[in-house]
């Protein structure tokens, strides 16, 4: 994006690492074909220069959630590109979706009936397999609900496949059982997590999201999966607190001793929420300056005490090791992405 505004916090974002995560992915998926969840801004790294760094590197099936994410995205749908919008379409959606080259994944009966009657063309359909989220009911007669349709997916979604769970093999092989019953030309099951199941759970094609951005959906992931996302603020002011003074919102860190201290800009509007007050860190040279204090909407403190050549106007990355982070902070790694605002530059390296 062209500005001449630099903001005071940036994502470093490792397109190398996205790359390497979704061919890792897509070894994993054997021979059905991995596709790329973009949804939420690519959660919130950027959906449209995710897309372009993973078309390139081959992957063809991308899908967002709604319209409004498909419509940004749809100058980037090059002949042999697929996009899927997750939540079928509404009466409001249907004017931009029937003019879209973008697929509704069809949930309902009366999202078919919509799509029918208006004469849609290719689509997708989604099937529950026992989330109780969205799709159509497996027990239901989906043969019939889906006749007439040209469906190009059809899919299903695993509730629980970051865990070893009996739910995880029984909606599989609901899905499997319904193969004969819905005419598609491919079948779709698995997330991150789903993949990392083996060759049962991967039919036609798969749909990573959270370990493209370098999330860990499961064990047999971490060594593999590289992180993509650096979080990096710039220093506003620098300052020496001591012995007895506080710092921040409700002073709950009061200092014992003569510390150094750098204020950052950076807060929970940026998604680093006040979970990591009193336990995140900004890291140079690989030791971590820790976190003093709460977090701000807009600002955090961080102890430089180890560090007198750190000054105001420097940049600091932050620790975003998503696993570690998660444990820190208790968002999950998924809100450890999307929470990712607005205000932050995102540099692709
Ligand atoms: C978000 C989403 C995915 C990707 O899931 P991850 O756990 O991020 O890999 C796949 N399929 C559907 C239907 C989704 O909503």
């Amino acid at each position: 994006m062209m500005q001449d505004y630099v903001a005071p916090l940036r994502l470093r974002l490792d397109g190398a690492a996205l790359v390497a995560n979704w061919r890792w992915l897509d070894g994993m998926s054997g021979g059905a074909a991995c596709g790329a969840a973009i949804k939420a801004n690519g959660y919130g790294l950027g959906a449209a220069e995710v897309m372009r760094r993973l078309a390139q590197a081959g992957c063809r099936d991308f899908f967002v959630s709604n319209w409004g994410e498909a419509a940004a995205l749809e100058p980037l749908l090059e002949d042999g590109l697929s996009l899927s919008v997750l939540h079928g379409v509404r009466d409001e959606d249907m004017r931009h979706a029937l003019a879209s080259r973008a697929r509704p994944v069809l949930s309902t009966p009366t999202q078919i009936a919509r799509w029918r009657e208006a004469g849609g063309g290719a689509c997708d359909v989604m099937i529950d397999t026992g989330m109780n989220r969205l799709g159509l009911d497996w027990r239901g007669d989906v043969t019939a609900m889906t006749a007439g349709l040209r469906i190009e997916t059809v899919m299903s979604h695993l509730a629980s496949a970051d865990e070893d769970r009996p739910l995880n093999r029984v909606q599989r092989d609901r899905f499997a059982g319904l193969q004969g019953a819905v005419t598609a030309r491919r079948a779709s099951l698995a997330n991150s997590a789903g993949i990392c199941h083996g060759g049962d759970f991967h039919f036609d094609l798969t749909r990573p999201g959270l370990a493209l951005y370098g999330g860990i959906p499961r064990p047999e992931a971490q060594d593999h999966i590289r992180a993509v996302v650096t979080p990096q603020a710039q220093i506003l002011q620098r300052r020496t607190l001591i012995a007895g003074d506080s710092i921040g919102y409700n002073a709950i860190f009061t200092a014992t001793r003569t510390h150094e201290v750098a204020i950052l800009n950076l807060g929970y509007a940026d998604g680093y929420l006040r979970g990591f007050s009193g336990r995140g860190a900004a890291l140079l040279d690989g030791a971590r300056l820790p976190l003093l204090g709460r977090v701000s909407m807009d600002l955090i403190a961080v102890d430089v005490t180890a560090r007198p050549d750190v000054a105001e106007g420097d940049w600091l990355d932050i620790a975003y090791d998503l696993r570690e982070g998660s444990a820190a902070s208790g968002l999950s790694q998924y809100e450890l992405l999307t929470g990712l605002g607005a205000r932050y530059d995102r540099i692709w390296a």
